[in-house]
């Protein structure tokens, strides 16, 4: 058996969510009295090196750490040596920031080189508008310390219409001071941010089309189950798009998800998953063997289920 569906999709990456908490709440993520899953209900670290070793052997290549926010995960450490000792191709972390500098030895002796920060806004009041939280200084400083380290940083941004969408500009000055990546990311019919918050929806397009009034841009080769599409402009600002609402990438998702609570999913835009949790090595192997059947190919318009318990 290998992981590859149907449609010939291969399923090289895992995201791995450690933990459905957060400490902000970003506020098309979760609202403010946000509950969170009884933390009896985690996989252990144990657990998660039983199901990736199998799943490496299977042909996954790639586990991308992330939650909630992964760094409030207690064990953070000890998962994060588990995992490191299986000696996977890539070892990643999506990560609000806030925590960083607690882990850079963690994350160093793991090669845990590649982090996804999110960062919606460079105006300290703006930030607190978006997260609830007042670490706009802490998540910067933490972003340029990993940069300095050497840690390959990408800044994640969820562009949205009336709330940060004025900072574009700055965020491309600020790729282009820092020599740091930033992904404008597109809302997504997701959770929390269904409903009330479309009217908040810009896409890659719009925000391509005012970058394009001030810079030219020369596009950059990725790879092609990349969910994002990347450009340069002449004056060395890294700028990447993940366009998942008007320009869905289904066709080339090479993804799987595992939620805190040993939920294994196909695709964050489906409610059904298939538990790991108090499985044996058998009767996994049959449920990989479904998961395989349940990944779409078109994209589901939305779903309800929270993004922060699935692992974005
Ligand atoms: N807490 C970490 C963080 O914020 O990076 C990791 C988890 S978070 C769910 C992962 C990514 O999903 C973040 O970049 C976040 O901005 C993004 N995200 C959450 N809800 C989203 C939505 N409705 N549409 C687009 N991106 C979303
Ligand atoms: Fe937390 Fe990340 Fe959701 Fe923001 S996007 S509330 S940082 S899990």
């Amino acid at each position: 058996m290998s992981l590859v569906d149907q449609h010939g999709r291969k399923i090289r990456k895992l995201r791995l969510s450690l933990t459905d908490k957060c400490n902000l709440r970003c506020h098309y993520c979760m609202p403010v009295d946000q509950l969170f899953m009884n933390e009896e209900k985690y996989l252990s670290a144990d657990e998660y090196v039983e199901i990736i070793r199998e799943l490496q052997g299977l042909g996954l290549e790639e586990v991308r750490l992330t939650g909630g926010e992964p760094l409030m995960r207690k064990s953070f450490s000890e998962i994060a040596d588990k995992l490191g000792a299986l000696n996977l191709k890539k070892l990643s972390l999506t990560s609000n920031g806030i925590y960083l500098d607690k882990y850079f030895d963690v994350l160093s002796r793991n090669r845990i080189f590649h982090l996804n920060i999110s960062l919606d806004s460079l105006n300290e009041e703006n930030f607190k508008k978006i997260t609830y939280g007042n670490y706009l200084n802490r998540v910067v400083k933490n972003i340029l310390c990993a940069h300095e380290q050497g840690f390959i940083v990408k800044v994640n941004v969820v562009m949205m219409k009336g709330v940060n969408d004025h900072e574009l500009m700055d965020f491309v000055q600020f790729s282009q001071d820092t020599g740091i990546e930033v992904r404008f990311l597109e809302l997504m019919r997701i959770g929390f941010a269904c409903g009330p918050q479309n009217d908040q929806f810009i896409s890659a397009k719009e925000l391509l089309d005012q970058i394009k009034t001030k810079y030219s841009l020369k596009p950059v080769t990725v790879a092609s189950d990349s969910t994002s599409f990347n450009f340069v402009t002449e004056q060395g600002a890294q700028l990447g798009f993940i366009a998942s609402e008007s320009q869905a990438f289904c066709g080339q998702c090479s993804r799987w998800r595992l939620s805190s609570d040993g939920i294994l999913r196909a695709c964050l835009l489906k409610d059904d998953g298939l538990s790991v949790k108090n499985t044996n090595e058998l009767e996994r192997q049959d449920l990989y063997q479904s998961l395989l059947g349940m990944k779409p190919l078109l994209r589901p318009k939305e779903v309800a289920h929270a993004m922060n318990a699935i692992g974005g």
